[in-house]
């Protein structure tokens, strides 16, 4: 059985001082959760949101890691460097990043190698555009995101990835439940042909794009997916908590 993972990615939003805050209205409203529950927050939230959610079922996790172990790299943050804060889980290849910082399935796969060497649990996001999609091109994209972002991987015990279609993150415009599960199943498969079944059988594969209060329920009650990454509704802790509390 996989357990459900449900994370948010916070972006670039909240202060050290507002995500305390947040966490503090969070902790009561998910303790009874039954998937994971992780809050992927800015580097200078890290330390703040370790301390508010020590004693809860919260777990922590960063927006991106470097691919090298130290030294001349302005701007990047180490997987030791989360390590020693207490991180766990970290965002790989967002398309934020893809789009607007220039990822690569190449640089994804080295970040991701990396995160895998220091004992970080990846979260790899996977997803086409509209143009790709409306040129009929979304299972072409996947492919090579999935087979090139996860060149040389051989475990994927610790690995989840995240299919989020472009177009829908942020936008308010979200895949048809039976859409997100035909397409999270094409990465099943495609997982099944080339690392073995037993490694899809077991890979989580969550939904993002605009998953709300409101979707939640019919997005989670379909067969291949296993949770979500939750972008603005990961602000308000009701929002969030609502996601993690959606029922059978
Ligand atoms: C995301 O940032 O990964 C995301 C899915 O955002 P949103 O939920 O806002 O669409």
């Amino acid at each position: 059985m996989r357990k459900p993972i449900i994370a948010g990615n916070w972006k670039m939003n909240k202060t050290a001082a507002e995500a305390e805050k947040l966490i503090d209205e969070l902790k009561p409203l998910v303790k009874k959760s039954k998937p994971e529950v992780v809050v992927c927050v800015p580097y200078t939230d890290l330390a703040a949101t370790k301390k508010a959610i020590e004693g809860s079922n919260i777990k922590l996790g960063a927006q991106n890691v470097a691919w090298a172990d130290s030294g001349a790299f302005t701007g990047e943050i180490s997987a030791e460097m989360l390590k020693e804060i207490g991180v766990e889980y970290v965002i790989i290849g967002h398309s934020e990043r893809r789009t607007y910082f220039g990822e690569t399935d190449e640089s994804v796969n080295l970040r991701l190698h990396q995160a895998l060497k220091c004992g970080l649990k990846p979260i790899v996001c996977v997803g086409e555009t509209l143009f790709e999609r409306e040129k009929k091109r979304t299972n072409k994209v996947l492919k090579r995101q999935v087979l090139e972002g996860f060149k040389d991987v051989t475990d994927f015990t610790d690995i989840v990835i995240a299919y989020e279609p472009v177009w829908a993150i942020g936008t308010g415009k979200t895949a048809t439940a039976e859409d997100a599960n035909k397409t999270i199943g094409y990465i099943r498969n495609l997982v099944k042909k080339t690392w073995g079944a037993d490694t899809a059988k077991n890979l989580r594969i969550q939904y993002g794009g605009s998953m709300k209060p409101s979707n939640a329920k019919e997005l989670m009650a379909m067969r291949n997916i296993d949770g979500g990454l939750i972008g603005g509704a990961s602000l308000k802790a009701e929002d969030f908590a609502a996601i993690v509390n959606y029922k059978d």
